[in-house]
């Protein structure tokens, strides 16, 4: 990987690069997969620090690159709460807590300079922020799914995913799609509206080569875009993963015991992402999935279907 220094990346990034995708957050632009190296640049000095029950924030208004300040601390509160939110129900559905480094009983949190909206990775190591991100006020609702998402990755790593065994690619339909889900279960919003509306719109794109934009194939997974959804499928589904340390074989498992024949499920997937996706009135959470601006994407992929059904 190609390294840049941070003034380097500050100035290119100074050249109008607002809508900035992550690592974490794929289909990178060209300019932002250049801009992967600062990810692993050295962290500011946090003089900053709040401890919640789960989790240690910590951040910077002193930063002397400036785009590492956070300027409202009121906002990492808010943050510490939608993080303790997101926990409380992850442990509620799964009955295991995300996974912390040996011998730290909290996540640790920083807010920072980065190029994406947030990272989980390595398990070891801090959930980081977006500084920039963050500081925006229409990010509000990015602020929720983010800090959901990342936590999903700990919740991950607590079922041996990168601390005990790796994944061969392409997974990250399975790590990515399934973060993307857990947006959806808590907050029925997500960061970026392909994540919902993609698999729709190009419904030739293989499930297994999409990332986080294989998130509906999770909400089906879970029927969630039926009346009744089964959440507990995930936790089944991530309990059979820990066991069989293989995605594809978890996955398999699961859908047999609740479904039947793997082929039939895929096949219907297949056929239910053309048309008819998701039936009846719009209800959390599943049946209404917000957009980073606030608008309900489920309708919106109603109506392409709807059109195509019709044509
Ligand atoms: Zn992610």
């Amino acid at each position: 990987m190609i390294k840049f220094s941070r003034l380097a990346a500050a100035i290119l990034l100074s050249i109008g690069m607002n809508t900035i995708s992550c690592a974490d957050e794929p289909r990178p632009t060209p300019s932002a997969t250049v801009f992967e190296g600062t990810i692993d640049s050295d962290m500011p000095r946090f003089e900053n620090r709040l401890e919640t029950e789960h989790f240690v924030l910590k951040w910077t208004n002193k930063s002397n690159h400036p785009p590492d300040n956070i300027k409202d601390p009121e906002i990492t509160r808010e943050t510490a709460e939608y993080l303790e939110q997101a926990w409380a129900k992850y442990t509620e559905l799964f009955a295991r807590c995300p996974y912390t480094a040996p011998g730290k009983y909290k996540i640790e949190v920083v807010f920072r300079d980065m190029d994406c909206y947030g990272v989980a990775d390595p398990p070891d190591g801090p959930i980081q922020l977006s500084a920039g991100v963050w500081n925006d006020p229409k990010n509000n609702g990015v602020r929720r799914s983010t800090s959901a998402h990342e936590l999903f990755h700990k919740l991950q790593y607590a079922y041996g995913f990168k601390t005990k065994w790796n994944l061969e690619k392409p997974y990250r339909w399975f790590t990515e799609g399934t973060a993307a889900w857990a947006e959806v279960y808590v907050w029925g919003r997500v960061s970026r509206a392909e994540k919902v509306d993609e698999l729709f719109k190009d419904t030739s794109m293989d499930l297994h080569e999409a990332e986080d934009t294989a998130m509906p194939f999770w909400i089906y997974f879970v029927r969630g875009n039926h009346e009744h959804p089964n959440n507990q499928l995930m936790r089944k589904f991530f309990e059979a993963c820990e066991r069989l340390q293989d995605e594809n074989l978890a996955l398999n498992e699961v859908i047999k015991e609740t479904y039947g024949s793997v082929d039939d499920f895929f096949k219907a997937f297949a056929r239910d992402r053309k048309r008819g996706f998701w039936t009846g009135p719009c209800e959390a959470p599943y049946k209404c999935i917000l957009g980073p601006d606030g608008k309900d994407i489920v309708t919106e992929v109603k109506d392409y279907q709807r059109k195509r059904s019709g044509s």
